[in-house]
């Protein structure tokens, strides 16, 4: 895929970029910044289109579908994470994480039931009802996280979900990441952070919109222990 951002200045954000990941992969897209990490999540997660190339999601050309059927496959299929977390600061962390599951037909009682159950697999059942404010960096991730995984999406996209939290906090989201995958979700992952990303099985290196990179190292262990507390 490429993309062009139109103005006086075109930039190239993504140059010709091509690659496949599979079903339970967990890869980092690694890079400098300004290189077309997010607008290669972008395009990826369909919230943005490439100005040419293919992608394809799930085996369907995400460009042959409406915005109604791309709203439905974002809802369903793809979960995202983002470095600021959006969260909303007046909802509980149960509400913002069935608020997840809005654009997707499931009603309210299995909604809640549903975010309670995520929840618990980023190991905040003792904090659903707290909002935003009264909750860590690094538990406010856990419940984006939650919120990413509460329809059971094919493909978790994270744009750097540890780039707002502490050393501490940001190895134990990644932990938790690496958790989820081993558990059967797809994950990819921006990070700035090459120590954690040269920890994960695949990565892909980004400069000037062109991947430089793409590297397997499926052999290597994926255990975070000695960098936690
Ligand atoms: P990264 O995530 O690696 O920091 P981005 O994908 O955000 O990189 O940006 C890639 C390039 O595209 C940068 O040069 C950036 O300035 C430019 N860019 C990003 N978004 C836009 C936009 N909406 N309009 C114009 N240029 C953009």
């Amino acid at each position: 895929m490429t993309k062009i951002y139109p103005g006086a200045t075109p930039v190239v954000a993504l140059d010709k970029a091509s690659f496949t990941i599979h079903r339970g992969e967990l890869v980092a897209i690694v890079g400098p910044s300004g290189s077309g990490k997010s607008t290669l999540l972008q395009v990826m997660g369909t919230l943005d289109r490439p100005t040419s190339g293919t992608v394809r999601i799930v085996g369907d050309d995400v460009a042959k579908m409406s915005d109604r059927a791309l709203a439905g496959l974002r809802a369903t299929r793809i979960g995202f994470v983002f470095q600021q977390f959006f969260l909303a600061q007046h909802a509980t962390a149960l509400e913002n994480v069935a608020d997840g599951l809005l654009y997707s037909c499931v009603r309210q009682g299995a909604r809640l039931a549903a975010a309670a159950e995520a929840l618990a697999r980023v190991g905040l059942s003792h904090r659903v009802d707290h909002r935003p404010p009264e909750l860590s960096g690094g538990e406010r991730q856990r419940v984006a996280i939650a919120r990413a995984l509460v329809g059971n999406p094919a493909i978790v996209l994270a744009d750097e979900p540890t780039g707002n939290l502490d050393s501490v906090s940001g190895v134990a989201i990644f932990k938790l990441l690496t958790e989820l995958n081993a558990e059967g979700t797809t994950i990819i992952m921006i990070t700035h952070d090459r120590e954690l990303a040269a920890r994960l099985p695949r990565r892909i290196e980004v400069l000037d919109g062109q991947i430089v990179a793409d590297v397997s190292s499926a052999e290597q262990p994926l255990s975070t222990e000695r960098h936690l507390p």
